[in-house]
């Protein structure tokens, strides 16, 4: 028995995923393993079964959590596949689409849900996502408080290598840049990019504009990784054969 990270009411805990599971099923091979690519560790993660977990959570938050992940699931499909359950989609331009009619909430606490469990997980994989607000997140994830869309604005990219999508990437980063003295953590999995901004008063045009919106909409613009500044790094580390071959096996 220890105390629930979320409700610190001392339980049974469970193995709690830090990242949903359903962000893995695109790269689970037929095994049930996957391979992570970490830009700062080895070439190529060791491989893993059943994703990342730790014990955190009791039984009830566990069943709190997967509400908004079972949402929030149908949400991310609809960024990557052409299936979109009660969600539109208009495609803006090549290089830009719009999700609209979506629940903003579900999909705001899933997405914060999954900051605050890699902050106070202690897994090095997630090692640069220790946050300063972790307990304030603690208290809207449990009382299922409605945030503004200011407070961390979240931001998402479909990211591709030229023309080709990325859906099976899981990305973390370690260290994370500061825009105008504004912390932006980076996180990519489905190969889609999100960036939180770890703020709850910053504004900015951009970020305003391309922040999940809180009537349910957001525009999602693709990233060609290879125009990213420090691009030939992470070429280099995708591009190893042993990637590619692991890439080709699963796919
Ligand atoms: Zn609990």
């Amino acid at each position: 028995m220890s105390n629930c990270r979320l409700c610190g009411k001392e339980r049974q805990l469970k193995k709690s995923h830090i990242l949903p599971e359903w962000t893995y099923t695109t790269i689970y091979s037929k095994k049930g393993i996957f391979r992570p690519v970490s830009l700062n560790d080895s070439v190529l993660g060791k491989s893993e079964q059943k994703g990342y977990r730790e014990r955190l959570l009791c039984k009830d938050c566990e069943l709190l959590f997967s509400k908004y992940e079972r949402y929030a699931k149908d949400f991310f499909y609809s960024i990557i596949n052409n299936k979109y359950k009660n969600i539109e989609r208009i495609t803006l331009s090549s290089e830009l689409f719009i999700l609209k009619g979506f629940n903003y909430d579900l999909v705001k606490l899933c997405l914060l849900s999954i900051l605050w469990r890699m902050s106070i997980c202690s897994l090095d994989f997630f090692d640069g996502y220790k946050i300063y607000n972790e307990e304030e997140i603690r208290k809207i994830l449990l009382n299922k408080i409605h945030t503004s869309k200011k407070y961390i604005p979240i931001v998402m990219s479909k990211l591709t290598i030229n023309e080709s999508p990325m859906d099976s990437l899981i990305m973390p980063f370690k260290e994370h840049v500061i825009i105008n003295g504004v912390e932006r953590k980076r996180i990519i999995f489905l190969g889609i990019v999100i960036d939180y901004f770890m703020t709850s008063s910053y504004f900015d045009g951009m970020i305003d504009m391309f922040c999940i919106q809180e009537n349910g909409s957001l525009l999602i613009s693709k990233q060609n990784m290879f125009e990213w500044e420090n691009y030939e790094s992470i070429r280099e580390k995708l591009m190893t054969e042993n990637i590619i071959k692991f890439h080709n096996d699963n796919s």
